[in-house]
């Protein structure tokens, strides 16, 4: 394990575990999950069932998964920069993309690496059955990185680390050769729900449990269908992902900026306001995001996203030029984006009443565009932890 935790640290992972492929416990779970439609429209997850939950199944003759974990905060990522997002999305004008995504496509990067150190397991121990995945196969990355001690299950559903937070990509390797497990580790949520009372469309339904049905992150990459309307206003300015449950988490307090170029953020990813970004036809679409993990969801649900974000900004305040540049596509507009871009027009109307009604009227019509006050209080890198390791919580 020690010559392997080396050649992981050279290819840049910053933790590596063992686990062994019983995941038997996981699979009412899933299944449970999978039953009540959680999963959305991802109709594969429901296809390959607990074929997930049986990696020898999956790869027969498979003894061992290592896990690997590649921080991924850019290299030149400020000190507090939570609050640089809470900032950014709160200015309805902004684009916010979520960070792992303004870099490097990490699928590339990560299956390389993980590729890199499957060969050097075989060259030292001869013949090796490995298969390296990324997050695109039908593998618990969660259940394996918790079992080999790579983190504990968060809350909000995502694998941390003590010393890690969760701003990083997991990695798998399922290998034919018993290797010694690691331990895993305990769990260090405590009483802390930060995660869920943050959510902006309550999409954490209960401790460990997303609906992914109503995840921001689900709908702005993964769905392929109109935004179902009551999760529009609360999908604020998020064009592409979501960060808002792990900002607020305190233990991303320690987050590591990633030691690879890669996950750079890329101009105008990080940056953008909504108008630069809307202004792209197809083909500058696809140039500027070539590389990019953004480029696989396509131009078309791209601009889905940037009409429902312009609809939220219309509706926070008056802006002519948004209307005319929404107004602008409607011509040769698909039937779903044209349906997105005149729902956007009307929250201008909605935002007018919102003038004549009351205040709080104008704060629920708004979504949660800005963070609540207690975010700051979990966030801020001179407070610790709002509840800090008490007692491990069972996943
Ligand atoms: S990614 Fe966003 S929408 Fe999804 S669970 Fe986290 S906070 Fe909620
Ligand atoms: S520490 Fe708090 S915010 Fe972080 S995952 Fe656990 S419950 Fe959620």
């Amino acid at each position: 394990m020690a010559q392997l935790r080396q050649w992981a640290r050279e290819l840049g992972f910053s933790q590596i575990g063992v686990s062994t492929v019983g995941l038997h416990e996981a699979e009412a779970g899933l299944q449970a999950w999978l039953t009540q439609g959680c999963h959305g429209s991802m109709h594969y997850m429901q296809r390959h069932g607990l074929k997930r939950a049986r990696p020898a199944e999956l790869v027969p003759g498979t003894l061992s998964v290592i896990t690997a974990r590649l921080d991924y905060l850019p290299r030149a990522t400020a000190p507090g920069w939570q609050a640089i997002e809470w900032q950014r999305l709160g200015d309805p004008r902004q684009a916010s993309v979520s960070i792992y995504a303004r870099g490097r496509d990490y699928h590339k990067v990560l299956r390389a690496r993980l590729q890199a150190l499957a060969d050097k397991l075989a060259a030292e121990v001869g013949e090796l059955g490995a298969r390296v995945f990324t997050d695109s196969a039908p593998v618990l990355e969660v259940e394996l990185a918790s079992r080999s001690g790579t983190g504990w299950r968060g809350k909000h559903t995502l694998a941390l680390q003590r010393e890690g937070g969760s701003m990083f990509f997991l990695g798998e390797i399922f290998v034919d050769l018993a290797l010694p497990a690691t331990v895993p580790v305990p769990a260090h949520c405590g009483s802390c729900s930060a995660c869920i009372e943050v959510c902006p469309t309550r999409a954490i339904v209960a401790p460990y449990r997303l609906d992914a049905r109503r995840c921001i992150s689900y709908l702005t990459i993964e769905h392929d269908g109109a935004i179902p309307l009551e999760l529009r206003a609360p999908l604020g300015n998020r064009i592409y992902g979501c960060d808002d449950c792990q900002l607020v988490c305190p233990w991303n307090k320690y987050a590591q900026r990633s030691t690879l170029p890669d996950f750079d953020a890329r101009a105008p990813l990080d940056g953008a306001t909504l108008l630069q970004l809307w202004a792209w036809d197809e083909a500058e679409f696809l140039h500027r995001t070539e590389g990019s993990p953004i480029r696989r969801i396509g131009h078309a649900r791209w601009q889905r996203n940037l009409a429902v974000a312009l609809g939220n900004a219309l509706r926070a305040q008056a802006d002519e030029a948004i209307k005319r540049a929404l107004r602008e596509r409607l011509d040769g507009a698909s039937a779903l984006l044209a349906e997105h871009i005149e729902w956007a027009l009307r929250q201008a109307s909605d935002n007018q009443t919102q003038r004549a009604g009351s205040e709080s009227c104008s704060v629920s019509q708004s979504g949660r565009l800005s963070a609540p006050s207690s975010v700051d209080t979990v966030t801020s890198p001179a407070t610790k932890p709002a509840s800090p390791p008490m007692r491990a919580a069972s996943t």
